[in-house]
């Protein structure tokens, strides 16, 4: 038997393996490309925090070996932000899932977004509420079948990258659980960053989203992705918009700079307070 350590290990809280998630299921997937872009991005695992929702997404946070949080629905970006603000050395990872970011936690997510809060994203989008039994999230894409729609949805659905760079995110980007390199390599480049980063990847719920719509296993999706998926680096936000069927287009969309949230604050203060300012972010009380 071999003593070869899989390089993810160190990085897992091996006594709660195996974990929960469904044969076929994308999310374990994402936790391997993370780990993989902790390795070669060389982050520094004891400056870092991840902080999650709640969903099967959510449950990341317990299975990784990091200061990490299991916070409340919808609220990860909240923890996060009060984390980062307290503890500006950290670099804070919100790790979560399409119906907890983008649905309760939606209005936190645009704002967060707005302030450019020095936040990185990862949102694992199965296109549905799983844990809570297949309801139609605000990622459902039209005609699809979920618990709550079954019929077919209706509703026009979140074109996530669109929103969040139109709320002001420096860094946003897409990909796949079949494009494993890309993502690792993504998540590797957006530690580097400083401000708002979102980085969306699709992922089968082959127990709920893709049985009651008929669209195969895990495999089966897996050959979707790698079949109808298209890369355009740079592609405009507004024309990467998911159906449930059609084309997929992933790749870095959008890489800028603009001042972050502690950045302005330290602006601010050092205008207003003049010499009562003593540096970068700290002030004179009293
Ligand atoms: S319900 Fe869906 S998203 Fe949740 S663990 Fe199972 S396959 Fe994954």
């Amino acid at each position: 038997m071999s003593n070869l350590l899989n390089p993810v290990e160190p990085f897992l809280r091996m006594e709660r393996i195996p974990h929960i998630w469904c044969p076929g299921c994308g999310i374990g997937t994402t936790v391997n490309c993370f780990t993989r872009a902790l390795i070669e991005s060389k982050t520094d695992v004891q400056k870092l925090a991840l902080v999650s929702g709640i969903g099967c997404t959510g449950r990341v946070a317990g299975y990784v070996k990091l200061d990490s949080f299991h916070t409340t629905h919808g609220r990860a970006i909240p923890f996060a932000t009060g984390l980062k603000l307290a503890n500006p050395n950290l670099n804070v990872v919100v790790y979560s899932g399409d119906g907890d970011l983008s649905a309760i936690g939606g209005n936190h997510l645009i704002h967060a977004a707005r302030r450019n809060i020095d936040l990185k994203v990862i949102c694992v989008n199965n296109l549905i509420y799983a844990m809570t039994g297949g309801q139609t999230a605000p990622t459902t894409p039209n005609d699809a079948i979920t618990s709550t729609a079954p019929y077919g949805s209706y509703e026009p659905a979140f074109n996530l990258p669109h929103l969040v760079e139109a709320a002001g995110a420096i860094y946003v980007a897409r990909w796949t659980t079949y494009h494993v390199r890309q993502l690792a390599r993504s998540m590797a480049e957006a530690f580097q960053k400083k401000g708002f980063c979102f980085i969306e990847v699709l992922s089968p719920c082959p127990t709920l989203y893709q049985r009651r719509n008929k669209l195969g296993d895990g495999l089966e999706t897996m050959k979707y992705y790698k079949e109808c998926s298209k890369v355009r680096h740079g592609a405009p936000t507004s024309e990467v918009a998911l159906s449930m069927t059609g084309e997929i287009v992933v790749g870095k969309f959008v890489d800028r700079e603009r001042p972050d949230y502690r950045e302005l604050m330290q602006h601010r203060f050092a205008d207003t307070l003049g010499d009562r300012y003593v540096e970068a972010g700290e002030l004179v009380c009293g």
